[in-house]
């Protein structure tokens, strides 16, 4: 086993990609991103650190039971952090099975692979291995005006997208107590920061308002979210697979509770602070509701005083200054909002292919 290989998959994706360049940055890791690269997945947020030694890429499906089974064999990783999924709820709803194909069966795919690997490791090699499953706080189901949820809480999943997160914790869960692997599960609430896809609430909202488009808000806008700064949950991240318990879960939240109205408001804001429009009117003006997503969630918020208090972790960011600066990087970084908005980044995607 090489103690300091990294296996990442999903890491050409929003979070993945923060997770391999403070990894790159921060420590001695080797990290191989293994990712499919679907619509969700763009190089272009690797570029920080895509000439680095110790970073490598590799095209390959989790789902593809051979290829992760080689990938194991020839890199011989201390841990896998598996993040790759399809996670967008409208497309959840729109057209479910890739979720099942990949969150389910990817999932299931790489607890095989894994499992078979760690079983040729011997003594300490084989107690240290860990397979890091990173969900959602969504599995839990919605929540009322009042309480948070725990490690305890009882999964409700009401999304194609959260069932089959949910399906896939409940795989991972098995294959420690089934089999013995040393896994680990975290829950995070709704995270934000750069480099995520524009049909995300907070980027849509602020490349919609620059583009002088509508801002569409769901309903009346009082759904509740609990936002974490993508930079505090990967270190969150580390700090788990470098000190958690196996088989244990850890829920990780920002005790950021914020309607989505009140979110798309502060956008506005910002906004015009920061870039007024040149109609002089008011960002807040081009906010329009429109009819519910079916089965929207009303409220989703976090208890994390278990990694707070086992782990000593705790948010660096706060909403409003993470907002800020959230902002300010989709002003700063046109072209990496112009090549997915041209669909550039896709033929990125397809050169590579050609390639390999
Ligand atoms: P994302 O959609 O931005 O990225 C997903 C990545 O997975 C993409 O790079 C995509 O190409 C890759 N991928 C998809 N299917 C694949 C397959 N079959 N094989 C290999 N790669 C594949 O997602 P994200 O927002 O970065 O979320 C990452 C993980 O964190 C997901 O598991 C998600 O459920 C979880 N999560 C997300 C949030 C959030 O707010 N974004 C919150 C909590 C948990």
């Amino acid at each position: 086993m090489n103690a300091k290989t990294l296996l990442i998959t999903g890491g050409a994706g929003f979070i993945g990609s923060a997770l391999i360049r403070h990894l790159i940055k921060t420590t001695d890791y080797q990290v191989i991103n293994i990712d499919k690269l679907t619509y969700a997945g763009n190089l272009a947020s690797l570029a920080q650190v895509v000439d680095h030694q110790r970073y490598h890429f590799i095209q390959a499906d989790i789902a593809d039971a051979t290829r992760m089974q080689q990938l194991f064999a020839d890199y011989r990783p201390a841990a896998i952090l598996h993040l790759a999924a399809e996670s967008h709820v409208d497309r959840s709803i729109d057209g479910p099975a890739a979720f099942v194909q990949t969150n389910l069966i990817g999932t299931y795919t790489l607890l095989e692979a894994a499992r078979s690997y760690w079983t040729t490791l011997r003594g300490s090699e084989q107690r240290q291995f860990r397979f890091q499953h990173i969900s959602t706080d969504e599995v839990f189901g919605t929540l009322g005006e009042h309480g948070l949820f725990s490690e305890a809480s009882p999964y409700q999943p009401n999304s194609p997208y959260s069932a089959t997160k949910a399906g896939s914790d409940h795989l991972v869960r098995a294959w420690h107590h089934t089999y013995g692997l040393p896994v680990l599960v975290t829950n995070c609430s709704n995270n934000y920061g750069p480099y995520q896809f524009p049909e995300k609430l907070i980027p849509l909202m602020i490349l919609n308002g620059l583009a002088g488009k509508s801002l569409p808000v769901y309903g009346d806008g009082q759904h509740i979210r609990d936002w974490l700064y993508v930079e505090d949950h990967v270190r969150a991240l580390q700090l788990i697979l470098e000190q958690g318990r196996p088989g244990e879960t850890y829920n990780i939240g920002g005790q950021n509770e914020r309607t989505n109205l009140e979110v798309v408001n502060q956008i506005c804001s910002t906004l015009d602070s920061l870039q007024p429009t040149t109609s002089g009117r008011t960002y807040r003006e081009l906010i329009q509701f429109v009819t519910d997503r079916p089965g929207h969630d009303v409220r989703y918020a976090i208890d994390a005083s278990k990694i707070r208090r086992e782990l000593g972790w705790q948010p660096r960011e706060d909403f409003d200054s993470g907002l800020q600066k959230t902002v300010q990087w989709y002003l700063d970084n046109h072209d990496w909002c112009k090549q997915i908005q041209n669909g550039h980044y896709q033929q990125q995607r397809l050169g590579l292919q050609e390639l390999g």
